[in-house]
């Protein structure tokens, strides 16, 4: 009952597992003592009735209330450790699994994250695991405990008189059918109602991200009219979810308690025939309503169970989609870069076939290419972002598939057009490139790449926080954040996507400046966009249709006369295709 599938389904640890395990039991014992309760009923109404009807002695009281205090104490004890069992345990289990899900998450390729819709990884972090933990929490232990100590009790109703038993609980096999049958439209409904969730928070995501273009081009009132439809949409879908659900759960409890009127109707039959008396039947219609209470709970857990599958089965993808894994130990014999035959493919889209070239430490190899070409993909496999379909890459000899990505990326700055910054200081954006860094290490750094300038103009210097994703930045400045922050970590690595077309000239010229101290020394791998870096370039690599077309110097590359490198250079200025 507790195994793998069990496990899968509903995305539980090893821990969870066990967590579960003991909720059933206690809430089995549970069931079984409040029975039991009923069971001393029982025995002390037939002494009263032997009294009235048979003039038999008073049973004695003294028993009885050491009965009744043993009783109560019985099931008190037993509700706290099934309360220890379902709640306490599983809050413990919440942030375990949050944490594995972000070390998980931390192990996967970063490539993943550019696949994945980053508000729907947010929605599994959060609100699935929201959702399981009221499952984990609410639904488990109760659920199939109640299973099994119902079981139990229908076996012990059936031998004491199975006429009875037969009348009491038939609904309850029918009420599961019902419900099982409406498990495929509930699974269903909640995946509607959660991909129309995660379109409204794109939409708000979106909205908010693009707020100065709507406003600069008068389209807010589009903007907010598809806003309210998603909305309005996502309401929608809520709320027919709740309600197909609920009508199956609701029909499932009242058919289950149409059991009371066959029982007293079939009850009332056996009391005339004589093949039982009143106590009997009185003390089945107790029973039952004892064995619907945690059922009746259980149903309205049941859909809530069935909706809860999807959140485990987004859990479970991510916990299956395959880390990038490695040895930890990275020694590569110097820095030189080598693609050897690489084929690579985001998803079905083939965007490398056999690249080879190799970037040299101390030179700087620009990558040039009609836009779509794969010259950023070449700079992300570099890095081991990705994992290559085909071929191999090595670093100073060393094969970059075999070292962990952590690892491998300390040998590594990436100077990217999309720089990550944090609502945090300049300062401590700056410090990320190295952890640890004094201040004054980090105040160098950032005059090496020409920030002091613009810094200073800030109300706090180095101490200003520079809102979300650098907001109070221009792009020049965040680029030379960047610069600041890869000069800090001075790995022997860099990989530079050269986006300095929108910089104007002034700035442009001190990114420059910032960049060739960063670069001297070291293996550069370039992006490039600009003819003066391609010039100045140790060897240019040129992309095209996922092949190298050529390689080399650029006075090599110059002199010959067919050179795609040459036309390329002449057609640049007019062309908007090629993107140098
Ligand atoms: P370049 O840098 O030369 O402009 P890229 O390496 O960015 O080219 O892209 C090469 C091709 O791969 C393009 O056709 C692009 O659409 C596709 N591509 C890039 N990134 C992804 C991604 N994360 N998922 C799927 N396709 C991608």
């Amino acid at each position: 009952m507790f195994g793998k599938g069990f496990q899968r389904k509903y995305a539980l640890s090893d821990q969870g597992v066990k967590n579960a395990r003991t909720g059933t039991f206690w809430t089995v014992i549970v069931n079984l003592v409040v029975m039991g309760g009923m069971g001393i009923l029982y025995v002390m109404m037939r002494g009263f009735l032997a009294t009235l009807t048979d003039g038999a002695p008073l049973p004695r009281a003294l028993p009885i209330v050491i009965l009744v205090l043993a009783f109560l104490l019985l099931s008190f004890i037993t509700h706290l450790q099934q309360y220890k069992a379902t709640y306490g345990l599983v809050y413990g289990e919440v942030k375990k699994t949050r944490i594995s899900l972000a070390e998980h998450l931390r192990r996967l390729p970063l490539g993943y994250f550019g696949k994945r819709d980053l508000a729907d990884l947010t929605e599994t972090i959060m609100g699935d695991v929201n959702r399981l933990e009221h499952v984990w929490s609410h639904c488990l232990g109760y659920l199939y405990g109640s299973y099994i100590s119902t079981a139990i009790i229908a076996v012990m109703l059936f031998a004491y008189n199975w006429k009875l038993a037969l009348a009491c609980l038939w609904g309850v096999p029918v009420a599961f059918v019902l419900l099982f049958g409406s498990r495929k439209m509930a699974k269903r409904h909640s995946e509607i109602t959660k991909a129309a969730g995660v379109r409204v928070s794109d939409g708000i995501q979106e909205t908010l991200e693009n707020i100065r273009e709507i406003r600069a081009t008068n389209q807010e009132a589009r903007f907010l009219n598809e806003l309210n439809e998603k909305i309005d949409y996502h309401e929608h879908t809520m709320l027919r979810g709740e309600l197909s659900t609920g009508i199956f759960v609701n029909a499932a409890s009242v058919i289950m308690r149409l059991g009371v009127a066959t029982t007293i109707l079939i009850g009332t039959k056996l009391i005339l025939s004589g093949q039982i008396d009143f106590l009997v039947l009185f003390m089945f219609l107790l029973v039952i309503t004892r064995v619907y209470a945690p059922f009746d709970q259980a149903l309205a857990l049941i859909a809530e169970m069935f909706v809860s599958q999807v959140s485990a089965s987004r859990l479970m993808e991510i916990y299956d989609a395959k880390t990038a894994e490695g040895s930890e130990r990275f020694e590569p014999a110097g820095h030189d870069i080598v693609f050897e035959n690489v084929g690579f493919a985001y998803d079905e889209k083939q965007v490398l076939r056999g690249v080879s070239f190799t970037a040299k430490e101390g030179e700087v190899t620009a990558l040039v290419g009609p836009s779509g070409s794969g010259k950023s993909t070449c700079a992300r496999l570099a890095a081991r972002l990705w994992d290559i379909d085909k071929g191999s890459i090595q670093v100073g000899g060393v094969d970059i598939a075999s070292v962990d990505p952590e690892t491998l990326l300390t040998d590594y700055s990436m100077v990217f057009q999309d720089v990550v910054l944090f609502d945090d200081t300049v300062m401590e954006n700056i410090r990320l490139g190295k952890r640890g860094a004094t201040d004054e290490e980090v105040l160098a750094a950032a005059k090496a790449a020409n920030c002091d300038e613009f810094v200073e103009k800030l109300p706090q210097g180095y101490a200003t926080p520079i809102g979300e994703n650098g907001a109070k930045l221009s792009g020049g400045e965040r680029q030379r954040i960047s610069i600041a922050r890869a000069l800090l970590k001075d790995a022997p690595i860099v990989l530079l996507d050269e986006a300095t077309a929108s910089l104007d000239v002034e700035n442009e010229t001190k990114v420059q400046g910032a960049l060739s101290r960063l670069l001297s020394g070291k293996t550069v791998l370039v992006i490039a966009h600009r003819m003066r870096t391609v010039e100045a370039a140790d060897k240019i690599v040129v992309l095209s249709d996922g092949k190298v077309a050529e390689a080399g110097s650029p006075a090599e590359l110059l002199s010959n006369e067919d050179s795609m490198f040459r036309r390329m250079t002449r057609l640049q200025t007019d062309s908007a295709g090629w993107s140098l």
